[in-house]
């Protein structure tokens, strides 16, 4: 049953339980898992055999829920991990080292934009970053000799700029490197990376996979397509000998299923950021209603954009679903069934407009969070950009007065009669 749609495989993929089984997917709550000789336990270590010991490298809960994950996105394997910040950094430090460099996006998430600008930087990975509506001369003039991989978001976070995905992947296979792309914003029930090109693909899960707002995670799904052993010895991480786990060559010993491997037998074991089963759990409760409510938070904030772009008081809507949207023709191509449920606007009144409509709202909550299951509303001026005056914010795009709206998956009626209300008294 591997051809079934997305809905289905959400529903269905990654645990098929046999006879007496539990129909639910089981929570091994364990950090360990029994042997009954020495050497038994020493093919997993070396491994040769197939089997969990150790839930920092593997857990069965874990393991069901990544599977689930790699056949929503079209990928060959997944591995989960404790927050879609090491998601990220995984994706990258994979394949890259001090000395290397990576070109990304310059619409990305904050985190992420800190992560390649300062952390990595510390452990010696340099980044260039470009503009996502940059053309393709001005792409390919980013790449160096010691560029490995290229990084970009489907939707931008909070930017909300749509992703020319195949105009990345053509500039990093022309740079013989991969397009590492985070798909959290689209989700893969809007869009498969893969299918454009894209060759590994990362997700923050603590938003849309969730949904409710329970738990951080995040998730790195492999496509299989990038040839490592074709570029010499490039990702030699990946084609040569692990010194650390005798002497495997990943590429050899694993093929399609290289780079997650290395990504847990290496990155996982020395850097440890594994999810607990029991979130993991909560997050495939989630995945199995992820098309159901993808639907609606699409449905509601179309309604809800199309509202605000008429509304007198409001300036500007970021929404690709608008026609009007700089980004309407690339989502079209991209997700023709929706974008997401985040838009973003800008009040006439700006800031001192902005902080009385937010503190008007009865029904949708200020929180520092987006894409789930409640209407959330931030105003970046007043919180995640606080630091910054006026003339620092313009820097950065984000105006004094501009709002993020995340729609959840309330009655759409009642979403807009509380921003009504809030407008009024804006
Ligand atoms: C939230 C987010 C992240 C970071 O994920 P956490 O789970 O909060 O660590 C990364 N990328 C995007 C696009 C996000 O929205």
């Amino acid at each position: 049953m591997s051809n079934t749609r997305i809905e289905t495989k959400c529903l269905h993929a990654g645990y098929s339980p046999s006879k007496g089984e539990p129909c639910a997917l089981p929570i091994y709550q364990s950090t360990t898992f029994k042997y009954d000789t020495t050497d038994e336990m020493g093919q997993l270590f070396d491994l040769k055999a197939d089997g969990y010991f150790y839930t920092r490298l593997a857990n069965p809960t874990n393991d069901a829920v990544a599977a689930k994950i790699a056949a929503l996105e079209g990928g060959v394997a997944a591995i989960l991990t404790s927050s879609g910040q090491a998601a990220n950094f995984y994706a990258i430090f994979n394949i890259c080292e001090a000395g290397d460099h990576v070109v990304s996006a310059s619409t990305i998430y904050g985190g992420t934009f800190n992560l390649l600008a300062v952390t990595l930087k510390k452990l010696g990975i340099d980044c260039t970053f470009v503009d996502t509506d940059a053309s393709p001369e001005e792409i390919a003039a980013a790449f160096k000799p010691n560029t490995k991989a290229v990084f970009a978001e489907t939707i931008a976070n909070p930017a909300l700029v749509v992703l020319d995905i195949e105009k990345f992947a053509k500039a990093a296979h022309d740079h013989e490197v991969p397009l590492i792309v985070d798909n959290t914003f689209a989700t893969p029930v809007n869009c498969r990376p893969f299918e454009w090109g894209a060759d590994i693909v990362t997700h923050s899960t603590t938003k849309y996979m969730d949904g409710h707002g329970l738990q951080v995670g995040g998730a790195i799904i492999d496509s299989g397509n990038f040839d490592w052993d074709a570029y010499g010895n490039k990702f030699h991480g990946l084609t040569t000998p692990d010194e650390s786990y005798h002497g495997i060559i990943y590429t050899k010993q694993f093929g399609k299923a290289a780079y997650i491997t290395k990504a847990t037998s290496q990155l996982m074991r020395d850097l440890g950021a594994i999810p607990s089963p029991n979130n993991c759990f909560l997050l495939n409760i989630g995945l199995e209603t992820l098309p159901l409510r993808i639907e609606r938070h699409c449905y509601n904030a179309q309604i809800v954009a199309e509202y605000l772009n008429a509304h007198e008081k409001v300036s500007k809507v970021n929404f690709a679903g608008l026609p009007t949207d700089k980004y309407y023709d690339l989502a079209q191509k991209y997700m023709p069934n929706g974008t997401c449920g985040v838009i973003s606007f800008e009040l006439k009144g700006g800031r001192d407009a902005s902080v009385r409509f937010m503190d008007s709202l009865e029904l949708a909550n200020i929180c520092t969070h987006v894409a789930a299951s409640k209407t959330m509303v931030l105003h970046p001026a007043s919180h995640t950009h606080r630091q910054m005056n006026d003339a620092q914010l313009a820097e950065a795009g984000v105006s004094p007065g501009l709002i993020r709206l995340s729609l959840g998956i309330e009655h759409v009626d009642d979403i807009i009669a509380d921003l009504d209300q809030a407008l009024k008294n804006a």
